[in-house]
């Protein structure tokens, strides 16, 4: 320990604001990168720093491998009230690959500028990580416990479907969430910043929702032969058609309720007008998040890859496409016979990965407490529910029976536009955005 720098102290007067940008630093410059495939580094360096952390305010984690490399950190702190059901608080400490070419400032580097830490992970998630472990070694320092037992989780590979992190301690050590009724978690807490008849007023969005994912590979099956002899039966031409209509689908909109809660919210602070058939006005009004909102109005299927044929003059017997699919709350059905029946007789389709949607009540006592944290520091604002059309680690204790929310809170500037940096360039996150949610993050976890 190095007693000449303040934030390192393991004194009582360190509070989570005083370390929480450092912490975040340090982990940006820990490269976590998650190819999907297993070929990157691994999620051991980080988390045993994480360990190192802990350690040093006295507190012994466990670091369990699914594989080796492949390390999630996982603590449960005794509440002031053992009687309540348990929280589960989690981070991931695996980040999607950075190209740093494209970037204005290294990906790994933590480079502090414009009152921003720049670094892949600085918004997904390194720094809720970050907001954890600060208030975490503040627990330990001051001898406070948290409202409820916790169990806080840094995992390993959400960024490739959790096989290797969320998924894995859920099949092999749901003992760690016995008790555990609910969780927080990442993409959801951070404001945006809404244009009133009054001026402007921050709303921040609570993650309520999730949609599902299904990975599917599309397989069409044809007649081989010569490139110059007709065939009406080319495997590249059926995929191709099949390709074509499930890109010319219209997928039926549906007003989840958060989405809806959402909609009538913003439409009402803003004096935006809006009808079902008749969106695009409103969702102006979210700037950079209205990406994340565009995806939750209906199920969606992306192709994403392709791949087929081996030489110039040969018809190739059979032909791939993967298409990207998510799916609201309990479309699940739905979308998979209506792409089998768009695909049609010759192409065939398989499932590579799936997981649910999930989707909790923007009601009762946890998002009580969200609510109130985030108020008592920014009073005024709003706070509402949205779904996410990506996917969290949330999925993965959903099948514990334990219902999960998207909190990690951030006050941000109104100018930075912050929804398309998840798994973006230059990724970015203000350090008094990191302060304020160090600052609720641990009033939330003591009163929750
Ligand atoms: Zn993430």
């Amino acid at each position: 320990m190095n007693h000449n720098d303040p934030t390192r102290s393991d004194t009582p007067q360190v509070r989570p604001e005083d370390e929480v940008v450092r912490i975040c630093s340090d982990l940006i410059r820990i490269d976590s990168t998650n190819y999907g495939d297993g070929s990157g580094p691994g999620e051991r360096a980080a988390a045993e720093y994480v360990m190192g952390e802990l350690a040093e305010v006295g507190l012994e984690a466990e670091l369990l491998e699914s594989e080796p490399g492949r390390a999630t950190v996982v603590l449960r702190l005794e509440g002031q009230d053992p009687t309540r059901s348990g929280l589960a608080v989690h981070g991931h400490l695996d980040v999607v690959p950075a190209n740093a070419d494209d970037w204005q400032a290294d990906p790994f580097g933590a480079e502090e500028r414009d009152g921003c830490i720049w670094g892949r992970g600085a918004v997904d998630m390194k720094d809720m990580d970050a907001m954890i472990l600060a208030n975490i070694r503040h627990f330990a320092r001051t001898g406070t416990k948290p409202a409820r037992d916790t169990t806080f989780v840094f995992f390993a590979d959400e960024e490739a479907g959790g096989t290797h992190g969320s998924h894995w301690l859920v099949d092999h050590h749901p003992q760690w969430f016995e008790g555990v009724s609910e969780a927080i978690s990442e993409v959801g807490g951070y404001s945006v910043t809404l244009a009133t008849p009054q001026g402007e007023r921050r709303a921040y969005l609570l993650q309520t929702a999730e949609k599902g994912i299904a990975w599917l590979r599309l397989r069409a099956h044809g007649r081989a032969g010569h490139g110059s002899v007709p065939n009406d039966e080319n495997a590249i031409v059926r995929l191709a058609a099949a390709i074509g209509r499930i890109a010319a689908h219209e997928w039926p909109r549906e007003y989840i309720a958060s989405v809806r809660e959402l909609l009538d919210s913003v439409s009402e602070i803003t004096a935006t007008p809006y009808s079902d058939d008749d969106l695009e006005a409103l969702l102006d009004t979210l700037g950079g998040a209205q990406g994340f909102v565009r995806g939750t109005l209906q199920d969606t299927a992306n192709v994403t890859m392709l791949e087929s044929g081996y030489k110039h003059n040969v018809i190739p017997q059979s032909a791939t496409a993967v298409v990207d699919c998510r799916f609201l709350p309990g479309h699940e059905d739905d979308l998979m016979s209506t792409v089998r029946e768009l695909a049609g007789e010759h192409v065939e389709v398989e499932v590579h990965h799936r997981d649910v949607a999930i989707e909790a009540a923007f009601e009762g006592d946890l998002v009580e407490a969200m609510k109130q944290s985030l108020l008592r520091e920014d009073p005024g604002a709003a706070v509402l529910p949205y779904c996410l059309s990506g996917g969290t680690d949330n999925k993965a204790l959903s099948r514990l029976g334990i219902r999960g929310y998207g909190f990690a809170p951030l006050r941000l500037p109104a100018d930075l536009d912050f929804a398309p940096m998840f798994h973006g360039i230059d990724e970015r996150v203000p350090t008094a955005s990191l302060q304020f949610g160090a600052r609720v993050l641990g009033d939330f976890l003591r009163t929750c």
